[in-house]
């Protein structure tokens, strides 16, 4: 070894040490002599009090700091200048008139399309005088009366409508009649539910449990549930393991740390809407990767691994994602998951009892089962490919230890011993009964021949708009049934207008954003003759839009335009609000 340590010999060091020692201590002693100089004029109490005064605010000021660094990190430097901009005198009150002016419009315009046409009076508290059952079903032949409508296998909607035909759907509505009074959480009075409830569970798992006997889940209200459901188990199961860290809790503890560190859920820009929201009830710090043209839109393993810290509690991976219809790499993010020791969530809420039948229908897809190692919850929406009414989803886990998690139970609680696995309390046996009954009456036969059918539009959809479209391409290739567009170039074609003269013409697809597209879901209520009349309609929509004839104020175009040029991104948010509001009043 060189440098200057290697020549102090072994004899010379402990005499170096104590030299410096010493001249040390004699600095402190001066420096202390020379505080106590100053405070001899003070009484040891206003001593003891200015210094806990000091501390308090060295704190306060630090914590202030933190607070406003994670704010500006949050909303971005420009949003935090107009939040401060917003809020002075003056400009206070105008901001508020405005969004009076704009609420107030909104409602207009809700209320306008919902009674205008009407002949049935506004119900705005209950009618003194009992109505017959006659007149109730008449005033509903009038308020359904613009509700869609469509003959089978020609519906102009993106998803929405999954029903392969009136058929099954008459079906499906036989057996909910017969358990429209049932109510799971009385297991003993309703065992037939029960039951159904189990078997539904455990068909939906047979999809995808990869040899694993320990699979189980439980039966939800829908994939917004579902996804709630395993955010919480997974981020119980993780603190459960990681929660009393010495080092968790020594960063928990320093007072500008605001007491909190939140464990951290990774996810894609493309993950659904649900895990925003999970974060947000479960207090998860979202850490957010944006995926695009390089990736194909998919989340990668070494995107994933830069974000992880020792507080990534869960990452999500799409099977396939929402937006553009692709899967992550589910195999290597869960192959990082299990090495971390982090909760995976596979969102296969669209991909559930699609992607399973792929290969049996001859298509090359994706495979994701829990037999690959890291994934360790799954969401399967039963109300969308499942063919089964709304109202059921299922939260698979890969095993009882993550499930647990799950649970509320109450052991002295005054009304009684509680127990209950989801985030509802009763619930409706009918829709249990539907989605089991559906599974059986299309079986694994009629699976892989939906799967056949809808694998086969998407190709088609997606080859048709890459090969014939010369102003659109394709988001992402299409692993399942969901193809997403965009223009080529926006300066020419604006795709927000496309969608508006699309939606003149009685299709509903999809609009996205970062970057602007639409998409469309694909599902059994869809023929070749619908795709076929889709892309007809979409070449003749892009060119009137490219020949400036489309436009204007109408429509969702102007929305989506000033929601993607406006630096105030909380305005945006206030127009959605003032919409939601609208909608729920009358
Ligand atoms: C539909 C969907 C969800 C949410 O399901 P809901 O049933 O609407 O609550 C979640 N993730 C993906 C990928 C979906 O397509």
């Amino acid at each position: 070894m060189g440098g200057v340590l290697s020549r102090v010999s072994a004899v010379e060091l402990p005499e170096a040490v104590t030299r410096v020692l010493d001249e040390g201590q004699a600095k402190l002693v001066e420096g202390l002599s020379l505080i106590d100089k100053c405070l001899a004029d003070e009484l040891p109490s206003t001593v003891v009090l200015k210094t806990v005064g000091a501390t308090i605010a060295v704190c306060w000021l630090g914590r202030f700091l933190s607070n406003t660094w994670d704010a500006m990190k949050e909303e971005g430097v420009l949003q935090s200048a107009i939040e401060v901009l917003k809020s002075l005198p003056g400009i206070s009150g105008i901001v508020a008139r405005e969004k009076d002016k704009l609420s107030r419009k909104i409602k207009k315009q809700v209320m306008e399309e919902r009674y205008e046409h009407s002949k049935v009076p506004k119900f705005n508290a209950i009618p003194q005088k009992q109505m017959s059952q006659k007149q109730v079903l008449q005033a509903i032949d009038d308020i359904n009366s613009k509700d869609e409508t469509y003959e089978d296998g020609k519906s102009m909607l993106s998803g929405a409508l999954y029903f392969s035909s009136a058929d099954h759907a008459n079906f499906q509505t036989k057996v909910y009649g017969k358990f429209v009074g049932t109510n799971p959480i009385h297991a003993d009075s309703y065992p037939s539910v029960a039951r159904m409830d189990a078997e539904l569970v455990s068909m939906t798992a047979s999809m995808v449990r990869g040899g694993s006997e320990a699979v189980c889940g439980s039966v939800t209200s829908g994939g917004s549930e579902s996804i709630l459901c395993a955010m919480k188990a997974s981020r119980d199961w993780w603190l459960a393991r990681n929660g009393l860290g010495i080092v968790r809790n020594v960063m928990k503890a320093l007072p500008w740390r605001k007491g909190t560190v939140k464990p951290e859920i990774i996810m894609a820009d493309s993950a659904h809407a649900a895990y925003i929201k999970a974060a947000s009830y479960y207090g998860l710090k979202m850490v957010v990767i944006p995926v695009g043209e390089k990736t194909g839109y998919r989340l990668t393993a070494s995107a994933v691994r830069r974000r992880i810290t020792s507080n990534t509690a869960i990452v999500v991976v799409s099977a396939p994602s929402y937006p553009h219809g692709v899967c992550d790499d589910i195999e290597g993010i869960g192959k990082l998951a299990a090495a971390y020791g982090i909760a995976c969530h596979v969102d296969a809420c669209l991909g559930g009892f699609v992607l399973p039948f792929a290969e049996e229908a001859g298509f090359a897809r994706p495979k994701f089962d829990f037999g690959m190692p890291g994934l360790t919850s799954m969401s399967i929406d039963t109300h969308k490919y499942g063919l089964a009414h709304k109202g059921t989803s299922v939260v698979l886990y890969r095993c009882k230890e993550i499930r647990k998690h799950q649970f509320t139970s109450i052991t002295d609680w005054s009304g009684g011993l509680y127990i209950s696995p989801t985030m509802a309390g009763s619930r409706s046996g009918a829709v249990i009964a539907a989605a089991w009954a559906s599974l059986l009456a299309i079986g694994r036969e009629g699976f892989i021949s939906q799967a056949k059918h809808l694998l086969g539009l998407a190709e088609h959809l997606a080859h048709r708009i890459d090969s014939e479209c010369a102003h659109l391409q394709l988001l992402g290739q299409p692993d399942s049934s969901v193809v997403a567009w965009g223009a080529v170039d926006r300066t020419q074609v604006d795709i927000y207008k496309v969608n508006d003269a699309m939606t003149k013409r009685g299709w509903h697809l999809s609009a996205l954003q970062k970057p602007a597209g639409l998409h469309m879901c694909i599902t059994p209520a869809h023929s070749v003759e619908v795709i076929d009349r889709l892309v007809n309609d979409l070449k003749q929509c892009t060119n009137e839009v490219k020949a400036g004839a489309e436009g204007g104020e109408e429509g969702m175009a102007p929305m989506y335009g000033m929601a993607e040029r406006l630096p105030d991104r909380n305005i945006v948010g206030d127009v959605l609000v003032a919409y939601q509001e609208a909608t729920l009043d009358c």
